[in-house]
């Protein structure tokens, strides 16, 4: 049995009065919740207050991206060390917009991945087509680019830990949502692929979440599909009342 994992993608939002607001309540709504894994990815900005506000408590830290290398001349990144000074666990990896906006490819991914698994973190590995690669019928071609190439020299032993996230670009921020049979068709094929990678009991280990206009109102048909082992929320990670729903629902 898999356990779930709900992660709220921040993104580019809040100042740091707007997210201690958010991050305390939060705590207060989800303290008592057992049975699933609750990350929150602030912006960098953001980390080290968050961090102590949520120590200790079962909501954990994520970040939105990091670099490959340890230290160096490199403008705008952070470091895995960076980020796990401020007790950050899992970072989002190879997210649509670091594709679509700031060119990230899938070899950028691929290293990005081996440096969070190298410094002990655990990747968000994103994977998803866009519109019009879907309407060329090129949505599972994609799909597998993506792992492929994002997991391209990286070993059984290592891999099992990552987290997958399957959002279809068309779905995210725009309030359309795949339809539960829709996600389910790309997640199951997901986890074919990761048994042709590495072996079936390993895929069958590995979780894969749905990212795309998550809402406490489609979670839980989300959910509920066999291959769906969580979801990487955005707009709705925002509002402690609406994260803390998708949250709760998760676990039924
Ligand atoms: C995301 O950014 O990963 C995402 C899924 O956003 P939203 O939930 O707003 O569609």
């Amino acid at each position: 049995m898999r356990r779930p994992i709900i992660a709220g993608n921040w993104k580019m939002y809040k100042t740091i009065a707007d997210a201690l607001e958010l991050a305390n309540g939060l705590k207060r709504e989800l303290y008592a919740i057992e049975g699933v894994d609750i990350v929150i990815a602030p912006g960098f900005t953001l980390l080290d207050e968050i961090s102590d506000v949520i120590a200790g408590s079962n909501i954990n830290l994520g970040a939105q991206n990091a670099h490959w290398e340890a230290e160096g001349a490199f403008t705008g990144e952070a470091s895995v060390a960076q980020l796990k000074e401020l007790d950050v666990k899992y970072i989002i990896i190879g997210h649509s917009e670091r594709r679509q906006f700031f060119g990230e490819t899938n070899e950028g991914v691929n290293k990005r991945i081996k440096a969070v698994l190298s410094g002990g973190l655990i990747p968000i590995m994103c994977v998803g087509e866009n519109l019009s690669q879907r309407e060329k019928g090129n949505t599972f071609s994609v799909v597998q680019d993506h792992l492929r190439g994002g997991l391209e020299g990286i070993e059984k032993e290592e891999a099992k830990d990552i987290i997958f996230a399957y959002e279809p670009v068309w779905a995210i921020g725009t309030g359309k949502t795949a339809t539960p049979a829709e996600a389910q068709e790309v997640h199951g094929f997901i986890r074919k692929k990761l048994a042709e990678i590495y072996d079936n009991d390993t895929a069958q280990s590995m979780r894969i979440q749905y990212g795309g206009s998550v809402k406490p109102d489609n979670i839980e048909d989300l959910i509920k599909q066999e291959d769906i082992d969580g979801a990487l929320v955005g707009g709705a990670s925002l509002k402690v009342d609406s994260f803390s729903e998708i949250v709760k629902k998760s676990v039924g």
